[in-house]
């Protein structure tokens, strides 16, 4: 517990944009203290998005959307290589139907230039030999060859896990409900702890509108906006290998079709206006999803779909980010309508938030022992056999395969609740090691990885939750 301790910052919010920042400052010596309303990092949009790393022709040139995708485009891949997270540059498509959809194509060239990315228009028959599978109606596209995929809650995880390994301090199960001006700093209250920071940053996604107006900074309103998702196994991961994209409009980038790190495809995401963080799936979403999916690809292998999921986007009114000092609190700084290219842009965001904002109001003195590597939760089906029987022999947890549809070892699921961020739950240890990703979904290891947390956590099993909160999967025995 950190009551009553004095940060140099406070980060409010566990997920990509705010778990990076934190990482970013702990490159200097400062005390960090990153603070989340949830019992796992990683709860927001972060959680559930398309994973795409954006190339960045997209975003109107001069905003920040366009700034700090391209840069965060450059940065990802050693972002996510240091951090033992997967990344791939698979290259993007947007694809043409019509000829007036071609002229969009030459607009998003036109603003890509300026943007300063690159890109090619392709004609059918370059489309059909990089895409077999995409429709026999497209007519052209716009290959972006610098478009990639990434895991969007492994990097988020691995990010805040850094930070911690570099100092940081994280409170979970801490909603902050005051920020008051101190003489020394900012206070930051939940209904039951305090933290103090001299910098306070804002990175509270969906409740960012929220902290802000209890800094007294009502000039901005954070939307919500859903997208629904449909997901398919691994068996399809070879069906495409770029990301599809229809031609935009007016209402945004529809859906897509890509290919997500670990070998799945993915089809959506919807954009349903709403009014709050709700992340359920409706029948007409995800038949949109599908009808659209088979209008961009010829016979997608809808068989082998394993689940469907939403997430929700929090965008701002100025339809751009906003990372700025707030005008009324000296020591705090927004960093909120952070929807796409937000994931692109986040180890760009993290970079200049660091060294502009924060920058500009302590003195940042570097930290020679931060070390910026990280090994992956998740890694033991990757290594070959005799380095398998390497880590057996000296863990025989590692030989007892927990999760049979993605190959997870008790080791790992043991590993996962106890590095830093430490699962605490079952949905947190199936985002750190992938045990309940595959084909089952969960129905023959969920039981197996219960009683892991609660003989590792010290927790009676019907204490062991599936996200935190009142998720309890079990309410007694039967016999
Ligand atoms: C459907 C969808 C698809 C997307 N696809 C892409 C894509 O392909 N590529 C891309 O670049 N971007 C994409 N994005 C955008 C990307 O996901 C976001 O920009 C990014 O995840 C935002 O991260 P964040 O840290 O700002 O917010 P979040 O991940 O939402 O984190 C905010 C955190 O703050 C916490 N919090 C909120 N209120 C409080 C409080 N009072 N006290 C303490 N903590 C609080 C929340 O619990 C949450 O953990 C997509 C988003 C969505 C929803």
């Amino acid at each position: 517990m950190v009551k009553n301790e004095l940060f140099d910052v406070i980060v409010i919010g566990g997920g990509v944009v705010g778990g990076l920042i934190a990482r970013e400052l702990t490159k200097y010596r400062l005390k960090v203290c990153l603070v989340e309303k949830e019992s796992d990092v990683c709860m927001g949009a972060s959680k559930a998005n398309s994973g795409i790393v954006h190339a960045g022709y997209d975003a109107l040139p001069g905003t920040l959307k366009a700034k700090f995708n391209v840069e965060g485009n450059k940065l990802m891949e050693k972002t996510a290589g240091d951090l033992g997270v997967k990344f791939r540059r698979n290259g993007s498509l947007v694809v043409a139907f019509s000829e007036d959809e071609i002229k969009v194509l030459e607009k998003l060239k036109e603003r890509g230039e300026k943007n300063g990315v690159e890109t090619e228009i392709i004609g059918q028959e370059k489309l059909r030999a990089l895409e077999p599978n995409v429709s026999s109606d497209a007519l052209a596209a716009l290959f972006a060859p610098s478009g990639g995929i990434v895991c969007p809650y492994e990097l988020t995880i691995a990010a805040i896990g850094n930070a911690m390994d570099n100092g940081a301090s994280l409170e979970t199960d801490f909603c902050v409900s005051s920020i008051e001006k101190i003489t020394d700093g900012i206070a930051v209250k939940s209904e039951k702890k305090a933290v103090f920071g001299k910098v306070v940053i804002n990175c509270a996604g969906l409740g960012g509108g929220a902290i802000a107006a209890l800094a007294g900074d009502d000039y901005f309103r954070i939307g919500a906006r859903k997208g629904e998702y449909v997901l398919l196994d691994r068996e399809s991961g070879n069906f495409i290998s770029r990301t599809l994209f229809f031609t935009p409009t007016e209402k945004g980038k529809g859906i897509l079709a890509t290919p997500t790190v670990d070998g799945n495809i993915l089809f959506g995401p919807t954009a349903e206006p709403q009014e709050s963080g709700d992340v359920s799936t409706s029948a007409a979403g995800l038949s949109h999803v599908l009808e659209r999916a088979a209008k961009m690809c010829n016979k997608p292998p809808f068989s082998n779909i394993i689940t469907s999921f939403a997430g929700v986007r929090a965008y701002s009114d100025r339809h751009d980010f906003i990372i700025e000092k707030s005008r009324n609190t000296e020591g705090l700084i927004h960093c909120v309508g952070i929807e796409s290219p937000g994931l692109t842009a986040s180890p760009a965001i993290a970079k200049y938030v660091a060294e502009e904002l924060v920058g500009s109001i302590i003195l940042l003195e570097k930290n020679e022992s931060f070390c910026g590597t990280r090994a992956p939760d998740n890694f033991f089906s990757s290594l070959s056999a005799e380095e398998k029987n390497e880590i057996i022999k000296k863990d025989p947890s590692f030989g007892k395969i927990v999760c049979r549809c993605e190959q997870v070892t008790e080791g790992e699921i043991i590993r996962a609740l106890r590095v830093n961020p430490p699962a605490k739950d079952i949905d947190g240890v199936k985002r750190r090691t992938r045990s309940g990703m595959g084909r089952c979904q969960g129905g023959f290891c969920q039981p197996q990885v219960a009683e892991i947390i609660s003989r590792e956590l010290g927790v009676p099993l019907t204490s062991v939750t599936k996200c935190g909160g009142k998720s309890e999967l079990l309410t007694g025995r039967t016999k």
